[in-house]
C-alpha cells in the first residue's frame, strides 16, 4: 500500500484552514496545517463579526468572546453626506491577529501538526495521492484542503481556479488609526458606520474597536485603480492620518465559480470563493466551508474511497450557506446596477438594505 505522511494537508492558517484542520484532527485524521507567514500572522480586515458570532461561539467557546474587544449595536449609513439610515444592528470587533491564531491554537490542541514561515509552491495530484510542495519540504497525503485565500496556489496549480476576473473579485483597503474611545464615541457613537455615494461603485467603513479604528473602502478590482487616491480622498474628508495602509482582494462572485473541488483536492475560504459579496464578510463563510471540507475528508478516509463522487458531497454539505451567498451575489448585482446607472436614491438604498437585512439573516 502507499505510504502516506499525512491523511489530509491543509494549506493556510486563516480561519477557514484552522478550522478546517482543528475539524480534521478532531476526527483523528493525521493532519498537518502549512501557513506561509509567521505565526501569528495578522490579514487585512475589518475584523467584524456580525450576530453570526454565536455560531463560533458555539464552537469555539467562550474564549471567542473574550478576545471581542469591542460589540456595536447600530450602523449609520450616510449617502453623500447626508445620514439617511441609522438602525439598531448588533456587530462584534476584534484583531484578526488574536482571532485567526485562537482557531489555530485550536487545531492544535486537537492534534494538527502546524508549520509556519511554510510557502506552498506545489501540488501534485494523481489518482493514488497529492504530493505539496512547500519550502520546508514536499509532503505526501490522501487529500489537500487549499484554504490559502483570495490568491490560491492550491486552486492554480490544481488547475481549479486561475485567477479571479477583475468582475469577479473586489479590491479593499484599510489601515487602523488610533483614536481614544472617547473620542470614537464622539465621532461615530457605539456604531459601525459606512458611506455610500452616487458616483462611487463601492462602499467606505468606519469600524470602531478598542482605542483605534478600522477605516477603509472597497470596489471591484475593474474600477480599483485609484483605490489609494480614493482612500486619502476618504481620510482628509475625515480629518484622519493613515498609519499602515493594506490592501487585499475579496472574491466576489460564487455565482460564476462552482469548482471548489475536484479528486482529493477541497478549496474552502476565499480560495473557493465563499464570501457574502454585498458587504464582503467572509470570516464565517471560510469556518463554515473549512468544517464542511473536514466532514468529506473524514467520510473519505474512513470509507477508504477518494472518487470525484466523494468530492461532490462537499457541495452538499455546503448547500445551505452557499445559497446565501448566491443571493448575495445577486444583491450586490442589483446594487452596482443602481449605482452605474445613478438609479441609487435614498429610498432605494433604504428599502434595498430593510430588504437584505431580512433576507441575509445568516450574515
Ligand atoms: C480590507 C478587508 C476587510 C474585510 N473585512 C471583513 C470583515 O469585517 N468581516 C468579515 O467577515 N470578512 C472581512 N473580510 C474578508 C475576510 O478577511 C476573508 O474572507 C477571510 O480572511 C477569509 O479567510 P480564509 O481563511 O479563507 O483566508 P485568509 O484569511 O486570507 O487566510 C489564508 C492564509 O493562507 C496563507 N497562504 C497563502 N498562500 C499560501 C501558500 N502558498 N502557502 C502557505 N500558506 C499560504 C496566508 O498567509 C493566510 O494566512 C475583509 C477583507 C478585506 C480585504
Amino acid at each position: 500500500m502507499f505510504k502516506y505522511d499525512y491523511d489530509v494537508i491543509v494549506v493556510g492558517a486563516g480561519p477557514g484552514g484552522s478550522a478546517a484542520a482543528e475539524k480534521c484532527a478532531r476526527f483523528g485524521l493525521k493532519t498537518l496545517l502549512l501557513e506561509k507567514e509567521k505565526l501569528p500572522r495578522d490579514k487585512p480586515c475589518g475584523g467584524m463579526f456580525c450576530p453570526t458570532i454565536r455560531y463560533v461561539v458555539g464552537i469555539y467557546g467562550t474564549d471567542v468572546e473574550d478576545i471581542v474587544e469591542r460589540s456595536t449595536d447600530a450602523v449609520k449609513v450616510y449617502f453623500d453626506g447626508k445620514i439617511m439610515i441609522n438602525k439598531k444592528y448588533p456587530s462584534f470587533m476584534f484583531s484578526r491577529k488574536k482571532f485567526d491564531y485562537l482557531i489555530t491554537k485550536k487545531a492544535i490542541e486537537a492534534g494538527a501538526k502546524v508549520i509556519d514561515n511554510c510557502r506552498v509552491s506545489d501540488v501534485l495530484g494523481d489518482a493514488k495521492k497529492v504530493k505539496v510542495v512547500s519550502g520546508k519540504g514536499t509532503f505526501v497525503s490522501k487529500i489537500v484542503i487549499g484554504a490559502d485565500g483570495v490568491n490560491s496556489v492550491v486552486a492554480r496549480k490544481t488547475g481549479l481556479n486561475n485567477g479571479w476576473d477583475k468582475e469577479d473579485s473586489a479590491l479593499a483597503i484599510e489601515s487602523e488609526i488610533k483614536m481614544s474611545n472617547k473620542e470614537i464615541e464622539k465621532r461615530f457613537g457605539n456604531c459601525t458606520v459606512g458611506y455610500i455615494y452616487s458616483d462611487f461603485v463601492g462602499y467606505e467603513w468606519v469600524i470602531p474597536k478598542d482605542g483605534r479604528i478600522n477605516v477603509g473602502l472597497g470596489t471591484k478590482v475593474s474600477r480599483a485603480g485609484k483605490l489609494r487616491e480614493q482612500f486619502d480622498e476618504m481620510l482628509g474628508r475625515l480629518g484622519l492620518r493613515a498609519g499602515d495602509v493594506k490592501a487585499h482582494m475579496i472574491p466576489m462572485n460564487l455565482l460564476e465559480n462552482t469548482h471548489n473541488h475536484k479528486k482529493r483536492v477541497i478549496l474552502c475560504g476565499d480560495a473557493g470563493g465563499f464570501v457574502y459579496p454585498l458587504i464582503g464578510a467572509g470570516i464565517e463563510p471560510a469556518i463554515v466551508s473549512g468544517r464542511a471540507a473536514a466532514d468529506v475528508c473524514y467520510d473519505a478516509v474512513r470509507d477508504d474511497d477518494f472518487s470525484s463522487r466523494r468530492f461532490e458531497k462537499y457541495d452538499f454539505y455546503c448547500k445551505d450557506f452557499v445559497n446565501g451567498i448566491k443571493k448575495s451575489t445577486i444583491h450586490l448585482k442589483v446594487f452596482e446596477f443602481a449605482m452605474k446607472y445613478h438609479l441609487l436614491k435614498p429610498f432605494f438604498v433604504s428599502w434595498f438594505l430593510d430588504y437584505i437585512d431580512d433576507n441575509e439573516k445568516s450574515m
